[in-house]
Parts: structure tokens; sequence; C-alpha cells
């Protein structure tokens, strides 16, 4: 399905020019517009999916399978010492362009970019229920 008021279906068909590094039958590998850091790459679905609770698992099969061909690419390229691989899913996950994307952001010591968080305290008992509780909707 492709949606026709969305930026990232006309990216993924030509329709709009994008920086292409790599195109398959299924995605489209274009350089971020407004990187975290320079290499900041993002594969994108050629169908469209609003987010990951669209997608189908052999879809997310093989991007995952080709994420590790193109973050052995960016590191070949950059000489990054590490990469995020970052994926948002909602507005409230920070997602931006809501058509499925995944981010690899190439990481060097003291690049600036941040993506911490306050870890949350957690209590045995109630982790062993939530993990249950999880479980019982796969
Ligand atoms: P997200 O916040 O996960 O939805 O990320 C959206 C990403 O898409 C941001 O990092 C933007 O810089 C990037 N982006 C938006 N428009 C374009 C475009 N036309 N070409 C390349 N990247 C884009
Ligand atoms: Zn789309």
């Amino acid at each position: 399905m492709i949606k026709d008021d969305c930026i990232f279906c006309k990216i993924a068909k030509g329709d709009i020019p994008s920086a292409t590094i790599y195109e398959t039958s299924d995605f489209r590998v274009i350089l971020d517009v407004a990187p975290a850091n320079k290499g900041h790459v993002l594969i994108i679905t050629k169908e469209h999916f609003d987010n990951i609770f669209q997608m189908d698992a052999e879809t997310a099969g093989k991007l995952f399978s080709l994420a590790t061909v193109v973050a052995r690419a960016i590191k070949a390229e950059t000489g990054c010492e590490g990469l995020n691989i970052l994926q948002n899913n909602g507005e409230v996950a920070g997602q931006t362009v809501h058509h499925f994307h995944l981010h690899l952001i190439p990481r060097f010591k003291n690049d600036g970019v941040n993506m911490s968080w306050t870890p949350k305290e957690t209590v045995a008992t109630e982790q062993e229920a939530l993990a249950k509780a999880i479980k019982s909707h796969i």
C-alpha cells in the first residue's frame, strides 16, 4: 500500500529525490537530511506501514538483515567506533514521519549525541508478573 500524502512513500518510490545509498524491492536506504551525525542513514520501507505495530514479520526480518549490511558499510566509510539503531513508533515516542523507518546513527567519541534516560527502579516480583503478562499477548 502507498499513501498519497506521505513524504516517505514519495521518497521510497523515487518521486521525491533523496541521497539514495541502496535500494531493494522492499527498501530504500537514504541519508537523513538533518542527521544526528555525518553518515546518519534511514532504511525506509517501500510499502507504507505507519509504524512497527503494522509491519509484518517477513518484512521485519528482511529489514534487519539489510541493516547489518548497511551498518558495516557506514562503519567502513565513516570510521565510526559505534552505531545506534533507533526506530520511533508514535508521536509520544518521538516519531515525526509516520511511515516506518529505521535510523542507523554512527557514533564517535564525544560527538554530543544524546540518547540517554533515567533508569526507573524495579521490584523482582513485579518484573516477573509483568514478563508473564506481556508473554500472554505473544
Ligand atoms: P522520526 O523522528 O523517527 O520520525 O525521524 C524522521 C527523520 O526523517 C528525521 O531524522 C528527519 O531528519 C528525516 N527526514 C525528514 N524528511 C526527510 C527527507 N526529505 N529526506 C531525508 N530525511 C528526512
Ligand atoms: Zn508512506
